[in-house]
């Protein structure tokens, strides 16, 4: 029996896929934000939103908890339970949340931290609710100090505790509230104070979503906008979506362009990916600023491992935006590893930028013949 090594030998790029300058007007990196864009008027996701839990796709679990957690308030004629959902944007915690308000039969207000910067903001908004409304606040951890001492009694006991005037002739009042459910969004659930994160009832992270539900997910938004779409054509618009609904309907609306222009509906797996290949939508769903990172750690750092700061430095990108915008994907789809020493390109991911990797362990084969 002998052993052969089919070691590679490492180092050269074989057929590079990322070109380091930034094509001129390129703005195929906005077409992979999550975050909503300027484009993506309320109005525009309003129509694209599911209204009832059973035509949310996915996120099985959370609509297993929700479903039971409103079935029980609503017997009982409580309001729901606070609920805290954390996750990358695009997810679907706005869509949840107005869900929870129409299966429960009540109004959503909602409002983002940044908007409640003073005392009276908050005060006004929890002094206008109705019982049982829902306050969706988004970025929760972005509270300030006094808004967020405010929050405690009253989501704890619907009640409001105000101090008026100061020092000795201070008066602390009391306001009733309604009862109310506080759901809280937010991308980075560990940047919470505890004392308010002990007053969610109920916590659930949101997590990406695979082939087959975006592939839903896309069918549906095409049925909505009455835009002809062939199944593997919305598989493939699913494949580059980054496991995110809203990347996924932004996508299929430039696609719907593309074919409208180029060719007619309906969008086959061709077209889709035609189309996307003209956005610089890679087939993993990466951008140019997702190559530009990995192929820094390739290039510059051996593959890693490599720091935040300085990885941001070498690509000029500021490293909140890497961290928070670009790496959960990249970890995701197995491209990027974070360990106690750095950040470490994968070999997958050298092997989809065409790089051979110096660092692969040998693979033996075992030849039986001999
Ligand atoms: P987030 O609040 O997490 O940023 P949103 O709730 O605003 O995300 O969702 C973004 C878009 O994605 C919405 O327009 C919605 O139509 C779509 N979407 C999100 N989740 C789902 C889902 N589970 N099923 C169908 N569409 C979804």
């Amino acid at each position: 029996m002998a052993i052969q090594s089919s070691y590679q030998q490492s180092g050269k790029p074989k057929e590079r896929k990322t070109d380091k300058k930034k094509p001129p007007g390129n703005d195929e990196s906005q077409l992979l934000q999550p975050e909503a864009q300027v484009e993506e008027t309320e109005k525009q996701e309003e129509k694209l939103r599911p209204h009832r839990l059973a035509d949310y796709i996915g996120q099985t679990e959370l609509k297993d908890i929700l479903n039971i957690a409103m079935q029980a308030a609503k017997a009982r004629k409580e309001s729901l339970d606070h609920l805290l959902l954390y996750g990358p944007p695009g997810l679907g915690k706005t869509t949840m949340s107005l869900i929870i308000a129409s299966e429960m039969g009540v109004n959503c207000k909602i409002t983002a931290a940044p908007a409640l910067e003073r005392p009276r903001d908050i005060v006004g908004l929890l002094v206008s609710l109705q019982p049982g409304d829902v306050l969706f606040v988004d970025e929760i951890h972005r509270l300030s100090r006094v808004t967020e001492e405010l929050l405690y009694p009253a989501m704890e006991d619907f009640r409001l505790q105000i101090t008026i005037g100061k020092g000795k002739s201070a008066k602390t009042r009391t306001i009733p509230l309604k009862p109310f459910t506080l759901v809280g969004a937010t991308t980075r659930v560990g940047s919470l104070t505890s004392p308010l994160r002990d007053r969610f009832g109920l916590l659930h992270r949101l997590r990406f979503y695979d082939l087959d539900e975006l592939t839903q997910i896309v069918l549906r938004t095409a049925n909505i906008l009455q835009a002809g779409i062939t199944p593997s054509g919305a598989t493939e618009i699913a494949r580059r979506a980054r496991g995110t609904p809203r990347i996924a309907n932004r996508l299929l609306r430039r696609v719907r362009d593309y074919v409208q222009v180029k060719a007619s509906l309906p969008i086959t797996q061709e077209l889709a990916g035609e189309a996307l290949e003209m956005y610089n939508v890679d087939s993993c769903g990466l951008d140019w600023t997702d190559r530009l990172i990995l192929t820094a750690m390739i290039e510059n750092f051996h593959g890693g491992p490599v720091g935040l700061e300085t990885l941001s430095a070498a690509i000029g990108e500021d490293a909140h935006n890497i961290e928070e915008v670009y790496e959960p994907y990249l970890l995701q789809i197995g491209f990027l590893q974070r360990t106690h020493r750095g950040r470490v390109a994968t070999a997958a991911a050298w092997e989809h930028l065409g790089y051979d990797n110096p660092n692969r362990l040998p693979l033996f084969t075992i030849n039986y013949s001999q």
